[in-house]
């Protein structure tokens, strides 16, 4: 799907949201602080924004950011976790404006981490940043993932293969996906003004995973560490356009 310049910038107003819950989040973040609490923040910037939030209620999702406390993966529900010095907080932000979705996450650390810690951070931003650098006219989709993978398989980490990203426009997710690694076949050619949530999940251990009994939160199988960086991205006669970025 093509977007025209009137619903791009729809979708870059949901990506200033984006930033400005992820802005609102990481100055929060603490020792002693609830996962609770930093959803609190989270909604302050949407109702102040008059955006609407795209995750809650999705298949029946309780909050407006998802919150992955160290070897937590993705897609944690915010509730009465304590953030601990030393820990990783995966957060994961999202907002509608006029009916356009922005999505995007990062991963901090609580006070000091570990130097594997902030080297999984520093991996797996860098492999985001290289999967955008792939987002030119003329490109193939899987060229991202490519990209995605060579970065953080060099550092000696893995890939998430279950969880992906994905096209995003008038719904969150939609088609076609993202992969986080090369999946053996090129993929479509992208084209100016295609729109994709590009979201690197890496682990320190390996890459089997398995979800809670809440029904939502994916942990590593192995319990090591995991990070997860995303933005929404627009493809551009001038290269690829952050939307989530302040
Ligand atoms: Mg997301
Ligand atoms: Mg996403």
């Amino acid at each position: 799907m093509r977007r025209n310049a009137h619903e791009l910038d729809k979708m870059r107003r949901a990506g200033r949201v984006v930033a400005e819950m992820h802005e609102a989040t990481r100055a929060a973040i603490r020792p002693g602080i609830t996962t609770a609490q930093l959803n609190d923040v989270a909604a302050e910037v949407l109702a102040k924004r008059n955006a609407r939030s795209n995750f809650l209620g999705y298949h029946g999702f309780p909050a407006v950011i998802c919150t992955s406390p160290n070897d937590m993966i993705v897609h944690g529900i915010p509730g009465s976790y304590v953030l601990q010095e030393g820990d990783i907080i995966s957060v994961d932000c999202g907002a509608i404006i006029e009916g356009y979705h922005g999505d995007a996450a990062y991963t901090a650390g609580v006070g000091d981490i570990s130097d594997v810690a902030q080297r999984l951070l520093d991996v797996t931003e860098r492999s985001l940043w290289a999967g955008i650098e792939q987002m030119v006219k003329g490109n193939r989709l899987n060229e991202i993932g490519r990209a995605v993978q060579q970065v953080a398989e060099s550092a000696g980490f893995s890939v998430v293969r279950e969880y992906v990203g994905h096209a995003i426009g008038t719904a969150m997710h939609e088609s076609p996906q993202v992969p986080n690694y090369w999946p053996g076949v090129p993929g479509p050619t992208l084209k100016e003004g295609m729109v994709f949530a590009v979201e690197p999940m890496v682990n320190v251990g390996g890459i089997e995973t398995y979800v809670l009994d809440d029904g939502w939160g994916v942990m590593t199988a192995d319990g090591s560490l995991s990070a997860h960086f995303e933005h929404t991205i627009a493809i551009t006669d001038n290269g690829p356009e952050v939307f989530t970025i302040a």
